[in-house]
C-alpha cells in the first residue's frame, strides 16, 4: 500500500513537472507575441483541492505564487506550505467575518469587490501592523450572482482606497464568463485591459496598477496576449481537481 501510494505520487509529480514546463513555455510565447518578456508575467498556481506535498513539489520547480480560494482549506494547509521562495495569495470569494483569519498570512488578496471588505482588510491589517496588498475584482461579464464589482462602480472603490492606509490597491482581477467560442473571451480580456490602462493613466492615492490578473488553464495565453501580467492556473498544472 505504502509503495503503491508513493508510486502514484511519483507519477503525479512527474506529470506536474511536465505541465509546469509546458505552461512556462506557453507563457514565454504569449509574452513574446505581446511584446513582453516571460519574466514580466507572474504565474500563480491555483491550489484548491491540491495536497501540500504536491504544492510544495511545484514550488520546488520555481513557482513563485500560489493562490487558495477557501479560507478553511487554506488554514488547514497553511503550516505545510513551503513559503520561503513563494508567496501565498487569496483568490476566492471572501466574507468580511473571515478576513481576520487570513490577514498577515497572505501577501495579497485578489478578490476584493466592496468598500466593506476593503475597510475590514484595512482594520485587521492595522491591528497586525502591516499593509495588505489587494486587487479589485471586476465582474466584467456583468453576470448576476458572480462576485466582482461592476465597471461603473470601480472608480468609487478606487477612490475610497485613498483613506485606508493599511491596504494598497495593486491592480485588477477578473474571472470572465465561460465562453463557448474562444474569440468571445477576448472581448472581456480586452475590456479589462482597457480599464487597467485607463486607471493607470490617472493619479490616484494609494493605487498602483501593477497587476492585471486574468486567464486560467484554458485561456491564459489569450489573456496574456490581451495584456494580463498575472495568470492563475490550476488544473492545467495539477491535473483535474478531485473534490473530497
Ligand atoms: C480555481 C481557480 C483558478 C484556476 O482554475 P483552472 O481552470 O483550474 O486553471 C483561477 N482563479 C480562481 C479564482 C480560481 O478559483
Amino acid at each position: 500500500m505504502q509503495e503503491k501510494l508513493s508510486e502514484e505520487m511519483r507519477d503525479r509529480m512527474e506529470q506536474i513537472r511536465q505541465n509546469y514546463e509546458e505552461i512556462t513555455e506557453e507563457i514565454a510565447r504569449a509574452a513574446e507575441k505581446s511584446g513582453r518578456k516571460a519574466e514580466d508575467i507572474h504565474f500563480l498556481a491555483a491550489t484548491k483541492t491540491v495536497e501540500p506535498a504536491l504544492i510544495n513539489y511545484a514550488i520546488g520547480l520555481g513557482l513563485r505564487y500560489i493562490g487558495e480560494n477557501r479560507v478553511q482549506e487554506m488554514l488547514s494547509k497553511y503550516d505545510e506550505y513551503h513559503l520561503d521562495s513563494c508567496e501565498l495569495q487569496f483568490i476566492g470569494a471572501l466574507q468580511t467575518n473571515k478576513v481576520r483569519q487570513i490577514v498577515g498570512k497572505v501577501s495579497m488578496i485578489q478578490s476584493v469587490d466592496s468598500i466593506k471588505l476593503m475597510k475590514e482588510i484595512d482594520r485587521q491589517s492595522e491591528k497586525n501592523g502591516i499593509v495588505t496588498n489587494i486587487l479589485l475584482e471586476v465582474n466584467i461579464g456583468r453576470e448576476t450572482n458572480k462576485s466582482g464589482v461592476l465597471e461603473e462602480n470601480l472608480e468609487e472603490l478606487l477612490k475610497s482606497a485613498a483613506f485606508l492606509s493599511h491596504i494598497r490597491v495593486r491592480g485588477l482581477m477578473t474571472v470572465p464568463p465561460i465562453c463557448e467560442k474562444k474569440a468571445d473571451v477576448f472581448k472581456f480580456f480586452d475590456k479589462m485591459h482597457q480599464l487597467f490602462i485607463d486607471i493607470s493613466g490617472k493619479t490616484m492615492d494609494n493605487v498602483s496598477m501593477d497587476f492585471l490578473s486574468m486567464g486560467m488553464s484554458d485561456d491564459f495565453s489569450e489573456a496574456i496576449q490581451c495584456g494580463a501580467n498575472m495568470i492563475r492556473v490550476g488544473s492545467r498544472l495539477f491535473g483535474a481537481r478531485v473534490y473530497r
